[in-house]
């Protein structure tokens, strides 16, 4: 199993934004900063603003911020976004579906309570659980000093 890569940038964004919260992001830094290129990120953001995660600002200091708190988005939901127009198996897709065992196939059953239970886990997870006290990724995707919190006492980023 492997999550599509704009479900994984989809992730990297969102943490991204979160770690800068407050402050409006760029395209191009959370692609330089994510080590991905500016027209993959440029088409998750839209995605995930047409799923009202993140909203822009426009004008010449405009961009990009999340739309609602992270304790308020979850990953199982925004997983589910990305991954679900691509079938786990070709019988998860009746129009396509040529494995003549699809009618009977018990596999299939409990591939279908697998993912249940892999989204189940990621259901109860926020974006906010994977960023709050997360010093380690501030250091890594914080635009500028972080903030008195629990990560101040970390050296602050020029
Ligand atoms: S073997 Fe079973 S799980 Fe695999 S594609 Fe065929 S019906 Fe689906």
């Amino acid at each position: 199993m492997r999550l599509t890569t704009r479900t994984n940038l989809a992730a990297r964004t969102l943490m991204f934004c979160a770690v800068n919260d407050g402050q409006l992001v760029r395209t191009s830094d959370i692609a330089r900063r994510c080590n991905a290129s500016v027209n993959h990120i440029a088409r998750v953001v839209q995605q995930l603003q047409a799923e009202g995660y993140l909203e822009t600002v426009r004008g010449r200091s405009g961009g990009i911020r999340l739309a609602r708190p992270g304790q308020r988005i979850s990953i199982g939901a925004v997983f589910r976004i990305f991954e679900t127009d691509i079938p786990f198996a070709e019988c998860f897709d009746a129009q396509r579906n040529t494995c003549p065992l699809a009618q009977t196939c018990r596999l299939r059953t409990y591939v279908v309570r697998a993912l249940e239970a892999f989204y189940h886990e990621l259901d109860m997870v926020t974006l906010d659980d994977l960023v709050r006290g997360n010093c380690g990724l501030n250091d890594l995707l914080a635009m500028h000093p972080v903030p008195p919190g629990p990560c101040s006492d970390r050296p602050l980023q020029g």
